[in-house]
């Protein structure tokens, strides 16, 4: 949310609504999870919805910029291969044409074009870059052997079944077993998980923390196990085509995802549309937004919350007790991401060749992403590096201070002496450093967060539960923090979840 717009809604001074519209859904919010919504109900012939959506284009976190050279992204920058239990991300991609024949093949091919060009990933320790994100060099044989077990561990986990016949750890969360032994694991941190099972060399701890801080912005200490341990197993996607660790990207990051799914809504979508109140009446819901200067009231027969529920109290002042609790409950990673013109290749350290993701073990930033890394066999004069770094070693309540109180210009040099390192020349090739610091970026799965409720009358049942089970035949919820982190695929499943209920209700 930009931060002047969150900052009225916080005041509430607004306009009287000076016009009314009607619609039969109104879905609010144009990221990942409204747009779902939106490509479901479009695909079941439900054709009087509309798309409120804040900002001036639709996409949210998986938004993408545009240079006169390539697209980049602005956040989400890669899809993972699908796995089985993934069929809406499937549908999709089959629509897209990226995925080709067989949808429930269990090794798709798919369209070279969006596969993830070799080398896919390196990582910066001790001043070589090593190929691969999990370093090797110089380990002792007690560490290499710990590795070795890790793997072979998270490969039995992906495989794994609870005694209710389900995997572990399904993507989207909401199909994994409810096993409760398994669900035990959501009490503890990720960290303590690792060193009770015998995994404590540092090379293992600096990759966890590395993929919490990557999905979910915190440190693994932070994190809940089961959330943890679902980054590693729960990915058991196969291509005919290309190794399981391939991932699905382009130079403009998920945001070709973000279009496919828009085009369900052409001409349905209303950007620059802030939603500041909600009210239910009794055959419709009343929500007013503000479109430039002026209040527009919507009037609908049914909405779907597409944006994140901790914005919800503020808009529905008749919000039950119960979810308001539970929609309060989390708090979310403030990230900052830049992107950096460049009007050349930079200088290089020894080592793996440039990857698209480059890794740093030690340092503030988790690395950067290369936007003209699939354009690999055209003649190109520069490219457009995207930095990434969650604010995960301070509070989020510090880091959104430190967002907003830290000068561009201090962010700036920060983020450039920090790729010196890597790349000598990199100040010299800038042309242009743009910066983006998203306050509440994505939920984070604290212990207890995902299926229990930490520190709350001995872990009763969870408040997200609350929020994902909520629908009261006129409001549904879908945003990606039902499933307590976010990801793509969590995104698309819950806004297509929503789109459900509000049919279902619909044929009563
Ligand atoms: C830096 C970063 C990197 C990421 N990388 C990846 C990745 O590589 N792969 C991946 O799968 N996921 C990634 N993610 C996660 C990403 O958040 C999800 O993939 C997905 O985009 C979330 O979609 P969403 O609809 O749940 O939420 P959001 O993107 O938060 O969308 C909510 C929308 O609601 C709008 N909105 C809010 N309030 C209002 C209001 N009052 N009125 C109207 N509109 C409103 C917002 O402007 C926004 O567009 C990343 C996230 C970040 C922050």
């Amino acid at each position: 949310m930009s931060h002047a717009l969150g900052h009225r809604l916080r005041e509430g001074s607004f306009p009287a609504p000076s016009e009314t519209r009607k619609t039969g859904v109104l879905i609010i919010g144009g990221g990942i999870s409204g747009l779902s919504a939106a490509w479901k109900l479009a695909k079941s012939a439900v054709d009087d919805f509309l798309v409120l959506e804040m900002e001036s284009e639709p996409g949210g976190n998986s938004r993408a910029g545009q240079s006169p050279l390539v697209a980049y992204p602005w956040g989400a920058h890669y899809l993972p291969l699908p796995t089985s239990e993934s069929t809406l991300v499937r549908e999709l991609l089959s629509e897209l044409k990226v995925l080709q024949g067989d949808p429930t093949a269990q090794k798709p091919t798919y369209d070279e074009r969006y596969l993830c060009a070799t080398p896919q990933e390196r990582v910066y320790r001790n001043g070589l870059w090593e190929e691969g994100l999990l370093p090797q060099r110089g380990l002792d044989a007690g560490e290499r052997e710990q590795q070795q077990r890790f793997h072979e561990r998270m490969d039995e986990l992906k495989r794994a079944k609870g005694s209710d016949g389900r995997r572990l750890f399904a993507i989207p969360m909401e199909l994994s077993s409810r096993d409760s032994e398994w669900r035990q694991l959501d009490k503890i941190p990720f960290s303590q998980w690792l060193t009770e099972n015998g995994f404590t060399a540092p090379s293992l701890h600096w990759l966890a923390n590395y993929a919490t801080r990557d999905d979910y912005g915190m440190a693994h200490t932070e994190t809940s196990a089961w959330a943890g341990l679902h980054y590693f197993a729960c990915r058991n996607g196969e291509a005919a085509n290309a190794a399981s660790d391939t991932v699905l990207t382009a130079p403009e990051g998920n945001a070709w995802l973000m279009r496919g799914l828009a085009a369900s809504a052409a001409g349905r979508i209303v950007t620059g549309a802030m939603v500041w109140r909600i009210e239910e009446g009794k055959q419709i819901v009343t929500v007013d937004a503000l479109l430039g200067t002026k209040t527009v009231r919507f009037e609908a027969r049914q909405i779907i919350w597409a944006a994140p529920v901790f914005i919800l109290p503020r808009v529905w002042p008749a919000m039950p007790g119960e979810l308001r609790s539970a929609a309060l409950a989390g708090d979310y990673s403030p990230w900052l991401t830049a992107n950096l013109h460049l009007a050349d290749f930079p200088e290089e350290r020894h080592g793996a060749p440039a990857s698209w993701d480059n890794v740093f073990y030690d340092s503030p930033g988790l690395g950067y992403v290369t936007a003209t890394h699939q354009l690999i066999r055209r003649h190109l004069s520069g490219t457009v590096f995207t930095y990434y770094r969650a604010l995960h070693d301070v509070t989020p309540a510090e880091g959104r201070r430190l967002l907003l109180e830290t000068p561009r210009e201090a962010w700036a040099e920060g983020i450039l002496a920090e790729l010196e390192r890597v790349h000598p020349n990199i100040r010299q090739l800038t042309t242009r450093l743009d910066i983006f610091r998203n306050a509440h970026a994505m939920r984070r799965p604290v212990p207890g967060s995902i299926w229990y409720d930490h520190g709350n009358k001995g872990w009763p049942q969870g408040q997200r539960q609350k929020l994902a089970g909520f629908y009261n035949q006129r409001i549904a919820l879908a945003h990606a923090d039902l499933s307590g982190f976010s990801l793509f695929e969590e995104a698309q499943y819950r806004g297509v979840v929503a789109a459900q209920r509000v049919i279902q209700a619909r044929r009563q």
